[in-house]
């Protein structure tokens, strides 16, 4: 989660391998849906290592285990492959 210590210096959100980063009311936000904390891309989380404000502490009330992570990445990729193998056929 990103708190409202943020200063919307914008580095965050390019760096997210899972789009999970966007632009709230005040704010970045991050969709606790999208992010897998970068399991499956990364070996740490890449918005926690670049924020240059260090605002971005795990969600106490999205913890989620390795597993889950892991299977939350490949959902989401499945998804991806979908969505670009019916945008590549015109579907
Ligand atoms: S931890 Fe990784 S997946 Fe989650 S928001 Fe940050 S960059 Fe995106
Ligand atoms: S890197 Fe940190 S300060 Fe910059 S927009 Fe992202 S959360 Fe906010």
């Amino acid at each position: 989660m990103i708190t409202d210590e943020c200063i919307n210096c914008d580095v965050c959100e390019p760096e997210c391998p899972n789009d999970a980063i966007y632009m709230g009311e005040a704010f970045y936000e991050i969709d606790p849906h999208k992010c897998t904390e970068c399991v499956g891309h990364f070996d740490e989380p890449q918005c926690v290592q670049i924020c240059p404000v260090a605002c971005i502490p795990l969600n106490p009330e999205h913890v989620e285990s390795r597993e889950t992570l892991m299977q939350k990445y490949q959902r989401l990729t499945a998804i991806k492959v979908t969505t670009a193998a019916a945008a590549s056929s015109g579907v």
